[in-house]
């Protein structure tokens, strides 16, 4: 006969989180880790309890954009803690990633399908959050067996949506068309479309420069009917930060209200 589905309520570890918000892109390289990075800190800088949860098991990249290489999480009673990001009292920030699991540090993960949705599984329920205002999830490129294994997760505790990430040549690409139309399949609702690396902020003069073509992401946005978010440019000063490596030290919240806080985050 036919697979009876298990119908399961919202997980417990889930349920003190008021939005929980997906970042997809259709490919790799466009941005979507700096963007899960630059809204977990613009969201902090508010003043919210911000969680982050890294999925892309093929290259978790989100332990060293937070300054937090080499820890490691444990778990209690409670289920896996995470590593908290120290934020000199502006909101909260928290981070979960398959990273702080890895022992050999840059070593992509390559599992098969049946274990990569049990451990994202684990991710989903077994992480202590306490109470957040905001779960980010960062997910893997494309659309896999790790996106349909959390679409099914979440669909009882009301994900907020989806933030689709692209760049302006990604656009004119089937890729992120592709993950449009899996979240419409899985009916995860699209908070709306991001287009990173959209102009280049001379450093200099601050002046905004159109590399590419612009205005693809706002056009894709209506093809599609949702909301277009806005465009990150691309930032040398964002780029700088992430890469110093005594960023942790100067507190990585502070360093980066002083820098690019995003105002496209403010809307979501
Ligand atoms: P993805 O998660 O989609 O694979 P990443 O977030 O890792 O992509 O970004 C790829 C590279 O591009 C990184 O080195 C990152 O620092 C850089 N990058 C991404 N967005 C920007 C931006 N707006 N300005 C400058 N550099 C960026």
């Amino acid at each position: 006969g036919e697979e009876q589905e298990e119908i399961e309520g919202p997980a417990p570890s889930l349920s003190q989180i008021k939005h929980i918000i997906l970042i997809l892109s259709g490919k790799g390289g466009v941005g979507k880790s700096s963007v899960t990075t630059q809204a977990a800190l613009t969201l902090c800088n508010m003043g919210y309890k911000v969680g982050v949860l890294d999925i892309d098991l093929t290259g978790p990249s989100l332990p060293r954009m937070f300054g937090l290489e080499n820890r490691s999480i444990y778990q209690d009673v409670d289920g896996w803690l995470p590593v908290p990001v120290e934020t000199n009292g502006i909101g909260e920030l928290k981070v979960i990633s398959l990273g702080f699991l890895l022992g050999d540090r840059g070593n992509s993960v390559v599992w098969r399908g049946p274990k990569k949705t049990a451990m994202i599984k684990q991710f989903i329920k077994d992480v202590a959050w306490g109470q957040l205002d905001y779960l980010l999830i960062d997910t893997p490129p494309g659309t896999s067996d790790e996106h349909i294994s959390i679409a099914e997760q979440l669909r009882f505790s009301e994900p907020d949506g989806a933030i689709v990430v692209t760049t302006p040549q990604g656009v004119a690409t089937a890729d992120v068309r592709k993950e449009l139309n899996f979240c419409k399949k899985v009916a995860l609702h699209i908070l709306g479309v991001v287009e990173n690396m959209s102009g280049f902020i001379c450093p200099h003069c601050e002046e905004c420069t159109n590399i590419f073509s612009s205005g693809g992401g706002a056009k894709l946005a209506t093809e599609f009917d949702v909301p277009y978010l806005g465009n990150i440019p691309i930032d040398p000063k964002f780029v700088e930060m992430i890469e110093n490596q005594n960023v942790s030290e100067k507190n990585l919240v502070e360093s980066y209200g002083e820098s690019t806080l995003c105002p496209i985050f403010k809307n979501i």
